[in-house]
């Protein structure tokens, strides 16, 4: 049964409903009270306190479709049909209330009852020692033993805060999309068997130390992502030409007249329908472009977008360009991409030009040191700060390019020259913002306000040049 993106994740969140569940709005990427996490990454990431208990939570059953940024996917993007940057958790959670069984069941039933999955497609993973789950899956579902694979790995946990074994779904996209190898079955990292729901039965607290600590109650988290689940109910290649995404994909092949069907072109359509989506939500959420932190993560999404707009032959300013698209396919599920589209498109505009007033030359020193260097295949940790300092670019970035033509850089080397200039900049800066700002600001106003009032003094400071 065909249904678009925005239908399965409504039919998701009603189905929850329906057993009880109270649906809470996408929580913001940005943690509250959690240090231990940059940004969020996974459904029940802002649910911690109801799972450990410091909260009360409104409802002992909730439902959410949560935004997600996972950049240690980054390198993914494009290369594996399944993984994003950003990318759309749907998750349902008990605190305390019900656990293994009705969680194995419910999901059962969604997949193959509401979204019509074919269950002989379906295989599922349990932890080694769980037995009861393994018991669930093999006699209340009925599911054969050579559909179950019991799997070390089948541990979840996210900083610090509630963990536990988990369980996992796949799908069997069949042999056409393996990788071949005889040894090839659930769990492979190759695109056949796509994880698409993970299910945690989460019953320990990881403490600060790395300890596990038993929690008074039981949990249930768990996340399904939208973008995979359309993917196999639209019968897509990948996540990317889903409805969810191909629209933008759409854009991009207009502006650089590109072709598809070209290996690398599909690779950096991919990367920038990825990283603009992405790129929108977090500006959303109040992330500003800067050198450190969520800002720093934005910054190097967006210009790793900017160059691979260069690769497809894009010359012109075109990533704002794209907001529209995005904001056509999440604007009704997420209205503050709407409240925010002129700061969004604002934002993007000013970083994009920045950058791209030094790409080209950037790109020319770069070009001439990766010729140079040689047998030593290896570039400097001042030539690589020279790149960020004075070129914008981002190490990773830097990091990339090189490992294109085989060289690696000295990451130690960078460090300490970075070092050297923070401390530097850490002077002029106390200088600067003592003049701009009022002391009882806070650092996200303040980044606000500067971009609210166009790029200021303080600004270009906070930005190391
Ligand atoms: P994978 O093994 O494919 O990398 P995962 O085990 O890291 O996935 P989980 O942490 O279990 O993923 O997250 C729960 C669900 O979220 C996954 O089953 C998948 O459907 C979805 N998901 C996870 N990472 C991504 C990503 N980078 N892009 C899109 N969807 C994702
Ligand atoms: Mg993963
Ligand atoms: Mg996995
Ligand atoms: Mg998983």
């Amino acid at each position: 049964k065909y249904m678009t993106g925005n239908e399965i994740r409504k039919a998701y969140l009603e189905f929850f409903k329906r057993k009880r569940h109270l649906q809470l709005h996408s929580f913001s990427l940005i943690p509250e009270n959690d240090p231990s996490l940059l940004l969020i990454g996974a459904g029940m990431a802002p649910l911690k306190p109801y799972f450990t208990g410091k909260l009360v939570p409104p409802s002992p059953r909730v439902t959410t479709s949560q935004k997600c940024i996972r950049t240690g996917d980054i390198d993914n993007v494009g290369r594996t049909a399944r993984h994003h940057t950003f990318f759309e958790m749907l998750g349902n959670f008990s605190f305390g209330d019900y656990f293994k069984k009705e969680a194995i069941s419910w999901a059962w039933e969604f997949l193959t009852e509401v979204l019509e999955l074919d269950t002989d497609k379906l295989y599922v993973t349990v932890y080694p020692d769980d037995t009861e789950a393994y018991g669930y899956w093999h006699t209340v579902i009925g599911l054969p033993e050579e559909r179950i694979f019991k799997c070390e790995d089948n541990f979840w946990e996210i900083g610090e805060g509630p963990c536990g074994p988990d369980s996992e779904i796949f799908y069997d996209l069949g042999p056409e999309r393996g990788c071949g190898k005889p040894e090839c079955t659930v769990g492979c990292d190759c695109d056949r068997y796509l994880e698409i729901w993970n299910l945690v039965f989460s019953q320990y607290n990881r403490t600060a130390e790395g300890k596990y600590e038993p929690l008074a109650k039981k949990n249930i988290d768990t996340g399904a992502g939208l973008e995979r689940l359309a993917s196999v109910i639209q019968q897509k290649e990948s996540n990317f030409e889903t409805d969810l995404i191909f629209p933008i994909i759409e854009e991009v092949i207009t502006l650089c007249h590109g072709d598809y069907t070209d290996p690398q072109q599909k690779v950096a359509m991919k990367v920038i329908a990825d990283h603009i989506r992405a790129i929108t939500v977090m500006i959303s959420d109040g992330i500003l472009p800067s050198n450190e932190g969520r800002g720093y993560v934005l910054r190097r999404v967006l210009r790793r977008a900017v160059r691979f707009g260069r690769l497809l032959g894009i010359r012109q300013l075109f990533l704002s360009g794209l907001v529209d698209t995005v904001l056509a396919i999440m604007g009704e599920e997420y209205p503050e991409l709407r409240e925010h589209e002129a700061l969004i498109k604002k934002v993007i505009n000013t970083e994009e030009k920045q950058f791209s007033e030094t790409l080209v030359q950037g790109m020319e020193l770069l070009d001439s040191l990766l010729a140079k260097a040689g047998t030593a295949k290896t570039l400097s940790g001042q030539e690589v700060f020279k790149l960020y300092d004075t070129y914008g670019f981002p190490v990773e970035l830097t990091e990339e390019i090189a490992a294109e033509q085989g060289v690696t850089i000295d990451m130690n080397g960078f460090a300490a020259a970075m070092k050297e200039q923070q401390e530097r900049a850490r002077a002029a800066r106390a200088d600067v913002a003592a003049k701009v700002l009022t002391p009882d600001t806070t650092s996200l106003d303040r980044q606000t306000l500067q971009y609210a009032e166009g790029v200021t003094t303080a600004t270009i400071v906070m930005l190391g040049k």
